[in-house]
C-alpha cells in the first residue's frame, strides 16, 4: 500500500468527527470466524452452504434447519475475542470521533470490545439471541444452545412450538426498517465513511457507500480484496485489517 495515501487518510482521519464505521465479515476473520466470499470463505469452499441462510429453505427442510443448529453449537463464535481491528475502533469511539459502528456481522464482537451498544447497528441481526418465526418469544442464544448440547436436533419454541432460529436476517428476510433507516441517517451525517472487511456486495447496506458519499463524506475503503464500491472511494487501503486499522490512528 502507498504510504502517500495511508499518510492521506490518516489526516483525513484526524480532521473528520463524525466518523461512522460500516464493517463486515472481514474484521471478524483475525478472531477466527470465517467470512463467506474471500479467499478462505463459507460459501467460497463450500456454496451448498448458503441455503443456511436463506429463510425460504430454513422453513421447508428440517434437514436444513438441523444442519443450522449444528452449525451453531459448533460455531467459532462462542470462544471469539475481539481483535485488533474491533479494538482501534473502540478506540475511535472511546476519543469521541465514532458516532456509529454499523454492522453486517451478527458476531457481537464490536460490543465485546468496549463499543457502546447503543452506537452499534447490527443490521443482519445477532447470532446471540434467538426469536420465534410464529411468535414474539426472543430469548439469549445460551438456552437453545444447552437444548442442542442435551441432543435435541431442532429445538422449537416454548411458548408456542414455532420454529426457532438465530436473531440474524436470513436471505429473504425483510431487514428491521427502524435499523435500517438509523443506519441511513448515520450515514448521511457522516463526515467520513470507513468501510471495513466487507466485499460491499449485500444491498441495502453497500448502498450506504454511495449515500455518505452523495452528503458530503470521504470514503475510506479498508480490505484485503477490491470491494464493488471502489469506484465511489476516496482511499482504498488494502491490506490486513488488524494491521492498517491500528495503524490509522
Ligand atoms: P464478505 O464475506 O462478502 O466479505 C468479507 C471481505 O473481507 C472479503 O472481501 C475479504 O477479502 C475481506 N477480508 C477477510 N479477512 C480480512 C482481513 N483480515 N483483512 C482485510 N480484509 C479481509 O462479507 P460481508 O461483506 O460482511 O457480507 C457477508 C454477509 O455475511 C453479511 O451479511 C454478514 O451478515 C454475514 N457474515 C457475518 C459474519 C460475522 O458475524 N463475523 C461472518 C460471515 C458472514
Amino acid at each position: 500500500m502507498s504510504t502517500d495515501r495511508m499518510g492521506q487518510a490518516k489526516e483525513w482521519l484526524d480532521s473528520a468527527d463524525h466518523v461512522v464505521a460500516l464493517t463486515g465479515a472481514g474484521i471478524s476473520t483475525e478472531s477466527g470466524i470465517p467470512d463467506f466470499r474471500g479467499p478462505k470463505g463459507l460459501w467460497t469452499r463450500d456454496p451448498d452452504a448458503e441455503k443456511l441462510s436463506n429463510i425460504r429453505y430454513y422453513l421447508d427442510d428440517p434437514a436444513i434447519r438441523v444442519r443450522a443448529w449444528r452449525a451453531r453449537l459448533d460455531s467459532p463464535v462462542w470462544a471469539a475475542e475481539p481483535g485488533a481491528g474491533h479494538q482501534a475502533l473502540a478506540r475511535l469511539e472511546a476519543c469521541g470521533k465514532l458516532k456509529t459502528v454499523i454492522t453486517q456481522n451478527i458476531d457481537g464482537l464490536h460490543q465485546l470490545a468496549g463499543n457502546s451498544p447503543e452506537n452499534v447497528i447490527e443490521i443482519h441481526g445477532t447470532v446471540r439471541e434467538v426469536a420465534c418465526l410464529t411468535c414474539s418469544y426472543r430469548a439469549p442464544m445460551t438456552k437453545v444452545l444447552v437444548r442442542l448440547q442435551a441432543g435435541e436436533a431442532d429445538p422449537d419454541c416454548p411458548l408456542c412450538g414455532g420454529i426457532l432460529k438465530s436473531a440474524t436476517i436470513s436471505f429473504g428476510q425483510s431487514l428491521v426498517p427502524q435499523d435500517l433507516a438509523r443506519a441511513e441517517q448515520a450515514a448521511r451525517h457522516s463526515d467520513l465513511l470507513l468501510a471495513v472487511g466487507s466485499s460491499l456486495s449485500v444491498y441495502p447496506v453497500a448502498g450506504l457507500v454511495p449515500l455518505a458519499r452523495d452528503f458530503g463524506a470521504q470514503i475510506i475503503i479498508i480490505n484485503a480484496m477490491p470491494t464493488d464500491m471502489d469506484p465511489v472511494a476516496d482511499a482504498v487501503l488494502l491490506g490486513n485489517i488488524g494491521e492498517v486499522l491500528p495503524a490509522l490512528f
